[in-house]
């Protein structure tokens, strides 16, 4: 589990942003739901025979004996919420995001944490294949807005409860026939969860399920139609994707359409952002029967990728240098009724000389440098340093604020 330090807060800040700002383009509104829930839900929705279940999950008892779980994932949380708050009664189709902590006692590795965030968005109540179009356009659009180029979107679709049982039988005959090239983990899941076999990241399980069936080729017809319909609407919005048909995603609410960002700047931790269809799942927590699709976003692997292009954080408009006591309580109302006027103002709060104050407006990295001392007071005229081309300039004390204003505005 990470600090997050105030070096990266700014990057943070910005991706986040970022995201309220364009998912309100697409009519998108933030909710925000507890980080524990009972487990239960996590064990309906997920999967009990998903890593996530099996084995990733903070879970503990609280005083009254329930079980509780600090939630691995958005999309669980949000439909129990929305299922709970009859949002479906409001309006026929909810769009919503989130973003926040999410918890899965993992290998801690570069972009992979126990700790992490996620940063996601549902679009329920709508199963017409433009809608999963939409939403992969949103999530282009975002990364574009963030300036996150080097990503490719991979596309698959699982098929529903009417396909999926036959290509995973398929899957499971195949795989009987090469057991003894799969790892410990894959013998054991080939069983219970077959699909999982295809995502498993030893080398060994690739290269001997390199010619496995292929999910694509045994959708039923209304599946077909579907991805046929997206992938049609991504090049209707000249969407760049790839079908990758191993993409099983470790979830098993997932139907019909999945995706994935993924990127190959962060070794095997490479999907960015996944998602998918879950057509099944609101019905199966006890809500309504209506459809859904979303993504989550891993916020540390966006700031891992924004990498040497952090965002800076924003530079002092003026920093007060002031001499003396008289002039040092001039300084501090002033910066007072800067900092009201919207101006990032700053000063050295102890009597210090005039060099350490300059060093520190340098640090800072301030724009302007304000200097004040008992002439100056006497004088009703400050001098005001352009910390960017050092030029120095007298300046009246009177009406000092609508100067600075002017001069900073734009900043
Ligand atoms: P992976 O295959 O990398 O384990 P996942 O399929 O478990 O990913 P999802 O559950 O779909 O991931 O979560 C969506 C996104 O959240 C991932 O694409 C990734 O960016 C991020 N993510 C998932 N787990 C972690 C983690 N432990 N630490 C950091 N980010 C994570
Ligand atoms: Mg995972």
């Amino acid at each position: 589990m990470n600090d997050i330090l105030p070096s990266d807060v700014e990057t943070w800040q910005f991706l986040e942003r970022e995201a309220h700002r364009i998912f309100k383009l697409y009519g998108f509104a933030e909710i925000r739901v507890p980080v524990v829930e009972k487990t239960e839900l996590f064990c309906r929705s997920i999967g009990e025979t998903t890593d996530i279940v099996e084995k990733e999950m903070y879970t503990f008892d609280d005083r009254s004996s329930n079980s509780l779980t600090l939630r691995p994932e958005g999309t669980a949380p949000v439909m129990r919420s929305f299922i709970e708050h009859k949002l479906h009664a409001l309006d026929p189709v909810s769009k919503l995001y989130y973003m926040g902590p999410m918890f899965r006692y993992e290998r801690p590795q570069k972009g992979r944490y126990r700790q992490f965030h996620q940063i996601g968005a549902e679009a329920i109540g709508v199963d017409d294949p433009m809608m999963d179009a939409q939403v992969l356009a949103m999530l282009c659009h975002y990364f574009d807005a963030v300036g996150i180029d080097n990503v490719e979107l991979h596309v698959n679709s699982l098929g529903c409860q009417e396909c999926r049982p036959q290509y995973r039988q398929a899957l499971t005959g195949y795989l009987e026939s090469r057991l003894d090239k799969l790892c410990a983990d894959c013998q054991r899941r080939y069983q219970t969860n077959p699909l999982r076999v295809l995502d498993c990241k030893v080398p060994a399980c690739q290269e001997a399920t390199k010619d496995a069936p292929s999910v694509l080729d045994l959708l039923c017809s209304g599946c077909n139609d579907h991805f046929a319909q997206v992938r049609q609407h991504l090049q209707e919005l000249q969407i760049d994707y790839t079908i990758n048909a191993r993409m099983v995603r470790g979830l098993d609410y997932y139907t019909k359409t999945t995706f994935e960002m993924v990127t190959n700047q962060l070794g095997s931790q490479n999907a960015v952002a996944a998602g998918g269809r879950y057509d099944g799942l609101i019905k199966e927590l006890g809500g309504p029967a209506l459809p859904g699709i979303g993504f989550a976003m891993g916020v540390e692997r966006l700031v891992l990728m924004k990498g040497e292009q952090q965002v800076q954080p924003p530079r002092p408009d003026v920093f007060l240098a002031a001499l003396g006591e008289a002039a040092g309580q001039k300084a501090f109302a002033l910066m007072y009724r800067l900092q009201r006027l919207d101006l990032r103002a700053e000063m050295a709060f102890t009597g210090k000389s005039l060099k350490a104050q300059m060093r520190r407006a340098g640090k800072l990295n301030a724009r302007y440098v304000l200097m004040l001392g008992e002439e100056e007071l006497a004088s009703g005229q400050a001098q005001l340093r352009d910390m960017d081309n050092g030029s120095q300039e007298p300046i009246a004390l009177e009406g000092i604020e609508q100067a600075l204003l002017e001069k900073t505005r734009g900043n």
